[in-house]
């Protein structure tokens, strides 16, 4: 069946601004036709996402985005695996996803530290007036209060300046291992997808390592289409995915209706010649 599939969102149990069911009605009224909510390292959100999703008729699988420390070298980066259509209940996958979240709070704890030295005070306490779930403070809380102090205009712009890479405010962190994410998706009978590829800082070189790393670990799919995707972006992971036999997926990376590239469900069709991720879902039939 043709799907508009829109398989990477954030709810207010991660770093999005609507609840997991304003979002399955935004998804619907937008004409998604297959949904999967993906919070940062959480999955408190599903239940209620799958109820609202019920009540007005909108296939849904269950999602996650787990942040890794992918290491090559000596060389770290962070990289973001989307796990979808596993079972919500196992185990392993639940805690696994609790020890991710641990680091979070003594990390913010920091990073207010750093962003104090530049002038931006109880960043901390800022940020967290911004979160509805204690256990995941994001970089994009942070930004949220940069924006309220008047440092910069929109959520967009606070990552030119602060909170990446060499700029105020980033702490570098240990994820998870990309060997442990797949296994906790598969273990729980899902499907991994690396996320939005094009957005990594990546060489060529190191860019080939890391997918042929995950699919080694038996990952299925990358984001082809992603809100964070430019045109030739999609058209270079297209080529990859069709080379390296990847199933496709697609998803706008919606975080609130003023803080992102896409809406969601406005995400471009897959391009032709590639096999969508959502093939192996019972609930895309
Ligand atoms: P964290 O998981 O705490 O490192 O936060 C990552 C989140 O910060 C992302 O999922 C986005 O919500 C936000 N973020 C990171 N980089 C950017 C960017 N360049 N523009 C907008 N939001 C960003
Ligand atoms: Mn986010
Ligand atoms: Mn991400
Ligand atoms: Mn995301």
């Amino acid at each position: 069946m043709l799907h508009n599939a829109d398989l990477h969102c954030h709810s207010t149990v991660s770093d999005g601004l609507l609840s997991a069911p304003e979002l399955a009605r935004r998804a619907k009224a937008n004409g998604v036709t297959l949904w999967a909510l993906t919070d940062h390292d959480e999955i408190s959100g599903l239940a209620a996402a799958r109820a609202a999703a019920g009540e007005v008729n909108l296939a849904m699988v269950n999602g996650v985005e787990i942040s890794v420390s992918w290491i090559m070298g000596r060389e770290e980066q962070t990289v973001h695996v989307v796990g979808l259509d596993f079972a919500a209940e196992n185990q392993a996958l639940r805690d696994g996803l609790a020890q991710v979240r641990s680091g979070r709070d003594e990390r913010a704890r920091q990073m207010a530290a750093e962003l104090d030295q530049v002038g931006i005070h109880d960043a901390y306490a800022g940020a967290l007036r911004y979160v509805s779930n204690p256990a995941l403070i994001s970089r994009a809380h942070f930004a949220r209060y940069i924006v309220e102090c008047g440092r910069a205009r929109e959520v967009k712009n606070v990552f030119d300046h602060w909170l990446t890479p060499g700029k105020p405010g980033y702490v570098a962190h240990q994820w998870a291992k990309l060997a442990d994410a797949l296994k906790w998706i598969h273990g729980a009978g899902g499907v991994a997808v690396l996320a939005h590829p094009g957005r990594y800082r990546l060489s060529k070189r190191a860019q080939t390592e890391l997918l042929a790393a995950f699919k080694e670990l038996g990952g299925e799919g990358i984001e082809v289409i992603s809100g964070s995707h430019s045109a030739e972006q999609t058209r270079e992971f297209a080529q990859i995915a069709r080379k390296h036999a990847l199933l496709a997926s697609s998803g706008s990376d919606f975080h609130g209706p003023k803080e992102s590239w896409l809406d969601l469900g406005r995400a471009p069709p897959l391009p032709d010649g590639l096999t969508p991720v959502w093939s192996l879902f019972a609930a895309a039939r």
